[in-house]
């Protein structure tokens, strides 16, 4: 069984994150630096310091945002996602 080549696991915090980050911050928030090098270290900062939540690629987006959009999931993302935002807007990659 090929776990790893399947990507049979998935942490579902990675689209939930990407998801967040595109629908309630870039929208009320510019950044200093909007390229793709900058919104990919915002996501990864963001992603090593949110729990972890895996699962399975079966499951589809409608039960990842039911995930989120009922519990303290999305307030906790959208602070963590400020926060990295100001690091690398401080220290861009660049
Ligand atoms: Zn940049």
């Amino acid at each position: 069984m090929e776990l790893t080549q399947d990507k049979t696991i998935l942490n579902a915090m990675e689209p939930i994150v990407i998801n967040i980050f595109e629908e309630h911050v870039l929208p009320n928030r510019t950044l200093k630096c909007d390229c793709n090098k900058c919104k990919l270290d915002i996501i990864l900062l963001t992603l090593n310091r949110v729990q972890p939540h895996y699962t399975s690629t079966q499951v589809g987006e409608a039960y990842i945002k039911a995930l989120y959009m009922n519990s303290q999931m999305l307030s906790d993302v959208i602070q963590e996602l400020a926060r990295s935002v100001l690091i690398v807007e401080q220290n861009p990659n660049h």
